[in-house]
């Protein structure tokens, strides 16, 4: 099987509430996968952590990163007669210069303020609770796992490891997990392989 490792993030920042944001904040994707900052020199403040295995590759690292297309065509609509909204004419500072940045809606943490994107200690016993309490089922195909529990894994419905809000958490099976968004490396080869880190992504 595939891991994949990413030498350069493939974040994107953003200037204003655009589609990308409105579908993140439709799938609960917004309010802690997303972070104001003070920064103005296109630099950010990121981990690279590897998706399979947990393991950070960077930690507080300043990072070049790209603009979001979606905001600047936003801004491109809502400024017509501003060239500054094409991709290749984009400049931050020109931007920040002449536009007022209050977003719409703000995410609730900052780069300093948002939890480490990292299990809560007491995760294991959440996971153990949340499947004996399903009775071994998974809660989308209905399926027992009884007689075989590694392949019954806890979902984080917004992809923060570190929420475990009872809304956020899904028991599923392994196949039915792979379907989720952004899952597709979950297979059953790997489960076996590193099981622990897969099971409860
Ligand atoms: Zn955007
Ligand atoms: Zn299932
Ligand atoms: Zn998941």
């Amino acid at each position: 099987y595939h891991i994949q490792y990413f030498d350069e993030p493939t974040y994107k920042y953003h200037l204003c509430y655009c589609s990308t944001l409105e579908q993140m904040e439709s799938m609960n994707r917004f309010n802690s996968r997303y972070v104001v900052t003070q920064r103005v020199d296109g630099n950010f403040l990121i981990d690279i952590i590897d998706k399979y295995s947990g393991r950070y590759h960077k930690e507080d690292s300043l990072y070049k990163l790209n603009v979001c297309i979606n905001c600047l065509k936003k801004l491109r609509n809502t400024y017509p007669h501003d060239s500054l909204f094409s991709y290749r004419r984009f400049d931050l500072d020109q931007f920040l210069t002449g536009y007022n940045t209050k977003h719409i809606k703000r995410p609730q943490y900052s780069e300093k303020t948002i939890p480490k994107d990292k299990y809560s200690e007491n995760w294991s016993d959440i996971s153990n609770k949340m499947r004996s309490r399903a009775e071994y089922k998974c809660s989308k195909c209905h399926e027992s796992y009884k007689d075989d529990k590694a392949q019954l894994h806890v979902h984080h419905i917004d992809g923060v490891k570190w929420n475990n809000n009872i809304n956020n958490l899904k028991v599923l099976c392994i196949d039915c997990h792979s379907k989720e968004p952004g899952h597709f490396g979950i297979s059953r080869r790997n489960n076996s392989f590193n099981g622990k880190f897969v099971r409860n992504l």
